[in-house]
């Protein structure tokens, strides 16, 4: 079935939000705290999510008794939208933030919840997401990494791989094998809450392309976990992982990971009219990628799955995110360089350098559309 984007306003109360929003990143812009950059979801800042925590910008949805503010999924949508256009570092909370906290809060026990999402909200807690393993992405079933029952918890072997920000944060929602894969290879899976700082746990960080060490390899020796550090119950951590999955896939971040670079592409083009038609086609694309994401946020305010429409938006976001930097390289005489004194130079590496992850993240380009050939009865 064809997914509704139903049409949603940012209701009028967003708009001061808004302008605070922008107040408080002006300020840390003129105190130098960040230079804006390209990706900057994923650079790892402890000291500035600390800062948006304060402020209540962090686990915004959340209920207050759990250090949130319950504010609805279209003010997080304004204030995610505004850090992201002026490329603030929010790394080290955002999965916190987008998932693993949601996660807690709908399936975790109470005992986590009170113990985990304030100092999350209160930007002091950093997630992981434990899903990929050596030869183990797209098909996620088929993961190996295995939890073994023993007296009053779980002993857990196996490897998990490409971790944004792993070695940085302090926990990870791991997706562990919990029986043998029956005919059914989608039972038996269990998400546990990996206190990284435990016994039984070795990280290796890796750089990617850019030689920035974005993510890392986390291997499991005999780590131990307790009964209560298993997410919703034991066997259930397909339906579980898929829940994960679409708050992953939903946001902003998958069509605005470029936009310090469109930005200064539309500064240098204005004396190329030349350039103008496919300037405006681009920003036409992300007006459209926006009103989609916004209709998403809406579905989550009112309680609604939005699989398949995250899986569009993810898909055409990210191929919108390879696009630019392409144009951008034809468009301005340019030396991309990462470090290059010139912003746009600079801007413009690291983009070029980052932009093959875009699809592969969150789910490849091909998987995302198996899903979206599914929903529409196609295969
Ligand atoms: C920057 C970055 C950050 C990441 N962060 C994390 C993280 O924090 N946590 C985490 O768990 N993982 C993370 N990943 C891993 C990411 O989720 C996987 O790379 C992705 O799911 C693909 O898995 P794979 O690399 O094993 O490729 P494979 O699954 O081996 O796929 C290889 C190719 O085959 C194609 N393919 C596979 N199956 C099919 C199919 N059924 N039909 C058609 N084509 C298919 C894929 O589209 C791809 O092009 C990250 C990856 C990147 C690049």
């Amino acid at each position: 079935m064809l997914p509704t984007f139903e049409p949603t306003s940012l209701p009028e109360s967003t708009r001061t939000l808004r302008a605070e929003v922008r107040d408080f990143l002006e300020g840390e812009l003129s105190a130098g705290s960040f230079v804006p950059r390209p990706n900057s979801w994923t650079v790892f800042d402890a000291a500035f999510s600390r800062r948006l925590g304060a402020r209540g910008y962090i686990g915004m949805t959340w209920p207050t008794e759990y250090g949130g503010r319950g504010a609805s999924s279209l003010d997080r949508f304004v204030v995610i939208e505004e850090l992201l256009a002026h490329g603030a570092p929010v790394g080290a909370h955002w999965i916190a933030d987008r998932q693993s906290g949601g996660q807690i809060l709908k399936f975790g026990s109470e005992d986590k919840k009170r113990a985990l999402l304030p100092r999350i909200a209160a930007g002091e807690c950093f997630f992981g997401i434990g899903m990929s393993e050596p030869d183990v992405g797209s098909d996620l079933a088929s993961v190996r990494s295995r939890g073994e029952k023993v007296d009053g918890g779980w002993k857990i072997n196996g490897t998990k791989v490409w971790t944004t920000n792993g070695h940085r944060a302090h926990y990870l929602i791991a997706l562990i094998r919990t029986s043998p894969p029956a005919q059914n290879r989608h039972q038996g899976l269990t998400q546990f809450i990996i206190d990284l700082r435990r016994p039984g746990v070795r990280i290796s960080p890796i750089e990617n392309l850019a030689k920035h060490d974005e993510f890392c390899e986390i291997v499991f020796e005999d780590y131990m976990a307790e009964d209560g550090d298993v997410l919703g119950a034991v066997g259930q951590g397909w339906q579980l992982v898929t829940h994960e999955l679409a708050q992953e896939r939903s946001g902003p971040e998958r069509f605005m990971s470029d936009f310090p670079l469109l930005i200064e592409l539309v500064r240098r083009a204005m004396s190329k009219p030349a350039a103008h038609r496919d300037i405006g086609r681009m920003v036409a694309r992300l007006l459209a990628l926006r009103e989609m994401s916004i209709s998403v946020a809406g579905m989550l305010t009112r309680g609604a799955s939005p699989d398949l429409a995250a899986a569009l938006v993810k898909d055409m976001g990210t191929q919108f995110e390879r696009d630019l930097p392409e144009l951008a390289r034809l468009v301005v005489a340019s030396e991309p360089r990462v470090g290059a004194e010139d912003g746009y130079d600079d801007s413009l590496a690291r983009t070029i350098l980052y932009a093959p992850s875009f699809t592969l993240r969150g789910g490849t380009r091909e998987v995302l559309r198996g899903i979206i050939a599914k929903h529409l009865g196609l295969r």
